[in-house]
């Protein structure tokens, strides 16, 4: 694997800023905020449930055009612009999520009301793509020439079901070249994410003969099924440390009032700071759905078939951390001293993952600006101190990049 060498030192950030070409690039930065904002409304007004990207993809595409770099679409969907260093075989990849969690059916176009945004997918992730535009154009002002090979890329299936499937494609095709990967999710810039949160998602659906509400009535019920596991897992103790977390976070099943249900599922999401403790809590699901159906059949007053279980695996991702000593997270606590920005390292779920789990070092930050209400359709975002964190992707990238004279 390339290495990161040597290691940017805080006053090497203020070298680094006062070279013609890097200081062209921060200028461009405080005079276009502006239209950084303009890209992201736009941006966020082309919806992009997950598997359905493309058209947000297409627009992302004439964008990084638009500023010169090498743009093409692979196959996975993802976005990728290259801007090549002196060095191909080695790699800086940012990347920002096309996808949203929202449906195509939803309103998503932007309100805008004096600095505040709002749209559901403004701040996640109308802010990471929008920073990689800026991002993309910043650097072509800059003119600046580096010895690392500079990679954006707006990627799919980071949300939902999509199982990380863009990072993972680019993570497999650029392979041994990663010398570092950042992804840019959401808006804040007070945090670094270095650690990645394993996760478990699976459906579990049971089935039974179904019938009609009265002159069926006694036989074993799927929903009542389910709801007693849900009951009984939510029981089971969770541990605080690893940190673990669980979620029945989609529930289906049942035609009309008056049926006895053929069928029931739930979907449910499990994580954890450690992979073991998510096998542990997929184990106790299992356990509690079996007697659920235990409990069921034991109450059921017509003796009919049994009620029958499957499980639907809806993706997992992996765990990963960086380590403390990372060149890439000594790059950004330089940047964050030059830049006078305070931040604090966490643990998430997101693009970062991938890498991570793969020994690549890899860290998941905010593109600037404040947002809230993520995932929810009040969504928001306000663009103060964007200018902060567009610098500080902007020298972050140039300084792990390494300039040429
Ligand atoms: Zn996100």
């Amino acid at each position: 694997m390339v290495t990161l060498s040597p290691r940017a030192t805080d006053d090497s950030i203020e070298q680094l800023a006062k070279m013609p070409d890097c200081a062209r690039g921060l200028d461009w930065i405080t005079k276009n905020v502006p239209w950084v904002t303009d890209q992201q409304v736009r941006l966020t007004e082309i919806p992009a449930p997950e598997f359905n990207e493309a058209r947000r993809g297409e627009f992302l595409k004439t964008l990084f055009e638009a500023t010169g770099w090498q743009v093409r679409i692979d196959k996975t969907g993802n976005v990728i612009a290259e801007r090549p260093g002196t060095d191909a075989k080695s790699v800086i990849l940012l990347v920002a999520h096309l996808d949203t969690v929202f449906p195509a059916s939803v309103d998503v176009r932007v309100k805008r009301d004096a600095n505040r945004l709002s749209a559901p997918g403004i701040a996640d992730n109308g802010a990471g793509l929008a920073a990689l535009v800026g991002l993309a154009r910043a650097l072509s002002e800059s003119r600046i020439r580096t010895t690392k090979t500079i990679v954006l890329a707006g990627d799919v299936g980071e949300e939902g079901e999509g199982n990380l499937r863009g990072i993972r494609a680019l993570v497999e095709n650029y392979g041994s070249r990663l010398a570092a990967v950042i992804a840019i999710d959401g808006a804040s810039i007070e945090h670094i994410t270095t650690q990645g949160i394993a996760s478990q998602r699976v459906e579990i659906t049971i089935a039974g003969a179904g019938g009609h509400s009265w002159s069926d009535f006694g036989a074993p019920n799927p929903i009542t099924a389910l709801a007693r596991a849900i009951v009984k897992f939510s029981a089971v103790n969770v541990p605080d440390n690893p940190r673990s977390s669980f979620n029945f976070g989609v529930i289906e099943g049942g035609t009309s009032v008056n049926s006895i249900p053929a069928s029931a599922s739930v979907k449910v999401d499990l994580r954890s700071e450690q992979e073991a403790q998510v096998k542990i809590m997929e184990t106790a699901l299992r356990d509690a759905v079996d007697t659920g159906i235990k409990e069921e059949m034991s109450a059921a007053r017509v003796n009919n078939d049994p009620l029958k279980v499957s499980v639907r695996s809806l993706g997992s991702r992996p765990a990963g951390k960086l380590p403390d000593d990372s060149p890439l997270l000594d790059t950004f606590r330089n940047v964050d001293a030059f830049l006078g920005n305070r931040s604090r390292l966490e643990r998430s779920s997101t693009d970062a993952n991938i890498p991570l789990s793969l020994g690549i070092p890899a860290v998941s930050v905010g593109g600037g600006g404040k947002g809230g209400g993520s995932h929810t359709l009040t969504e928001w975002y306000d663009a103060s101190g964007r200018e902060t964190g567009l610098k500080r992707l902007f020298l972050t990238t140039v300084a792990l990049a390494g300039v040429q004279p």
